[in-house]
C-alpha cells in the first residue's frame, strides 16, 4: 500500500482530530507520536503529532522538518501540515514559518490556507476567522495564555509570520467552486504571492478547496480542509474500497477506564458509569506518593469483576482544594503519573482494552506504556477513535480511545466499551 498523505499536526489531540477525519473520508490512517526512527506502517495516511505549536520557532521548524524528511522518505507526495482552527500562533509563528520550510521543500509555488471548519463553529469569510458569530479577536481567544489572538485578519495575521506574500480567496469566488478557485490561485500566483487564505463557510466550500488543491504538493488548515483530501484519491483510484478504512485487528481481553478529566461533562459520564461498573475514587491526599495511589487502586481492582473505573476526576471544590495543598502543577503530576502506573498496572493484569478521559492523562498514559504509533479506528463519538497499539516485545496488542475531557455522550464509557466486544 503506497503512502498517499503525509500529514504534520502541531499537537496531540489536533493529530487525532484530523487522523479520524482522514479515515471518515476512507482513508486508511496512523498516527504516529514524534518522528519514529523505524519504517514506515503500512497505510493511505500518516499524521505525524508534534507538540510545537508554542515551541521556539526554530526548534518548531527543524522538528517539522525532521517529520516532512521521514514522511517523504516514506513515499508520501502530498503532504498537509495542520495547526489548530482558531489559527493559534503568535507574530513569530509557528504557522508561517513551518509553512515556509515545507514550501521550500515541496517547490510549492501557491500553498492554500483555511483553519475553518463549519460543523465546530469555525468559519472564514473575506479572510476574518470567526467562532459562532464572533470575531476570533472577541470569542475569548483574545485571552489565551500562549497564544492570544487579537486580529481575525488572517491575511494580516499571516503576512506577519511570513515573507513571502499573502492574499486571499474570497467567499464568492469559493463559492463558484473548484475551477472559479484554481484560477484564484493562479491570479495570486501571477502578482507574486505565494500564500493564500481561504474562505469557507461551508462543508461544501472546504470540499471545493480540497478539489482544487488536487496538483498541489503542500495544503494548509485545520482538521476541516482535510475533508476535501480523500476524494482526490479516491477520484485516482487509489483508495482501496474492499477494506474498510476503519477496520482495526481483533483485540479480546477485559476493558477498564481510567479518567483524569475534570470537565463538566466526564464528570457527567462517571456519574452515569459509576452505576454500571464498579468504581475507584482517586484521591490523591489519600497516599504519599503517586507509586503509592497507584498500589491502592490497583490493590482494590484486585477482585472486582472488569470493566472497572477508576477516577481521580472531582468536581471544582475538590480540585480547588486538592490544590489548594499541593499545588496546581504538582497535583496534576502527582495524578497523571498514578493515573499512568494504574494503567500500566491493568494491562499487567490482563486489561486490553482502555479508555482513558483527559487530554493530558491520555498522554501520560500513553507515554508509560510506550506507545508509539496508533491506528485510527471507528468513531465511538464526534472526535473520539477507537485505536490500535500494536504489542511489542514488553507490550501485548490493546485497543485504546484517548478522550480529551469535553467529548462524548453521557454513556460513553460503557458505549465506548460495548463497541468492541
Ligand atoms: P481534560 O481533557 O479534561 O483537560 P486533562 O487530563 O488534559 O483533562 O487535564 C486534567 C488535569 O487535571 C490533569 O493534569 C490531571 O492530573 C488533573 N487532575 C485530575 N484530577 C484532579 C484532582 N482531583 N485534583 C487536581 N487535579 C486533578
Amino acid at each position: 500500500m503506497p503512502l498517499l498523505l503525509g500529514c504534520i499536526a502541531d499537537d496531540f489531540t489536533g493529530a487525532t482530530d484530523l487522523a479520524g477525519m482522514l479515515v471518515k473520508g476512507g482513508m486508511r490512517t496512523v498516527q504516529v507520536i514524534g518522528v519514529p526512527d523505524g519504517p514506515p506502517p503500512a497505510a493511505d495516511a500518516i499524521v505525524v503529532a508534534l507538540k510545537i505549536r508554542t515551541a521556539p520557532t526554530a526548534e518548531a521548524v527543524a522538528e517539522a522538518v525532521s517529520a516532512f524528511d521521514w514522511l517523504r522518505e516514506a513515499g508520501a507526495g502530498k503532504f498537509f501540515w495542520k495547526y489548530c482552527s482558531t489559527f493559534d500562533s503568535t507574530d513569530q509563528g509557528n504557522i508561517g514559518p513551518v509553512a515556509d520550510a515545507l514550501a521550500q521543500r515541496t517547490g510549492a509555488a501557491m500553498v492554500p490556507f483555511c483553519p475553518a471548519f463549519p460543523a465546530n463553529q469555525r468559519s472564514v469569510f473575506q479572510g476574518h476567522l470567526f467562532v459562532g458569530s464572533r470575531l476570533l479577536s472577541e470569542s475569548g481567544m483574545e485571552n489565551h495564555p500562549l497564544t492570544p489572538m487579537q486580529d481575525a485578519d488572517l491575511v494580516r495575521v499571516l503576512g506577519r509570520q511570513t515573507g513571502h506574500g499573502v492574499g486571499l480567496v474570497p467567499y464568492a469566488v469559493v463559492a463558484q467552486g473548484p475551477d472559479a478557485i484554481r484560477d484564484a490561485f493562479t491570479r495570486l500566483s501571477d502578482q507574486g504571492r505565494r500564500y493564500a487564505i481561504c474562505d469557507a463557510v461551508s462543508e461544501q466550500h472546504l470540499v471545493d478547496l480540497g478539489a482544487a488543491c488536487d496538483r498541489m504538493p503542500l495544503v494548509t488548515g485545520g482538521s476541516g480542509m482535510a475533508m476535501g483530501l480523500p476524494p482526490l484519491f479516491r477520484a485516482r483510484g487509489a483508495l482501496d474500497a474492499a477494506t474498510a478504512a476503519d477496520a482495526l485487528p481483533d483485540v479480546s481481553g477485559p476493558g477498564a477506564v481510567v479518567s483524569g478529566s475534570c470537565s463538566r461533562q466526564t464528570l457527567f459520564q462517571i456519574g452515569a458509569a459509576a452505576q454500571r461498573m464498579a468504581h475507584f475514587a482517586l484521591d490523591p491526599l489519600d497516599s504519599e506518593s503517586p507509586e503509592a495511589a497507584a498500589a491502592a487502586a490497583l490493590a482494590w481492582a484486585a477482585d472486582k469483576p472488569m470493566p472497572v473505573l477508576i477516577a481521580a476526576s472531582a468536581p471544582p471544590d475538590r480540585v480547588q482544594a486538592i490544590q489548594a495543598r499541593l499545588g496546581r502543577e504538582a497535583a496534576g503530576q502527582f495524578i497523571e503519573a498514578a493515573l499512568a502506573e494504574i494503567a500500566a498496572g491493568l494491562v499487567a493484569r490482563g486489561v486490553r482494552r482502555l479508555v482513558v478521559a483527559g487530554g493530558e492523562t491520555s498522554g501520560a498514559v500513553v507515554q508509560r506504556l510506550g506507545v508509539r504509533q496508533l491506528r485510527i479506528g471507528p468513531e465511538i463519538d464526534p472526535g473520539v477513535p477507537w485505536t490500535h497499539a500494536a504489542g511489542d516485545g514488553t507490550r501485548p496488542d490493546l485497543l485504546l480511545a484517548l478522550k480529551s475531557g469535553n467529548f462524548g455522550g453521557r454513556d460513553f464509557f460503557a458505549n465506548a466499551l460495548a463497541m468492541t466486544e
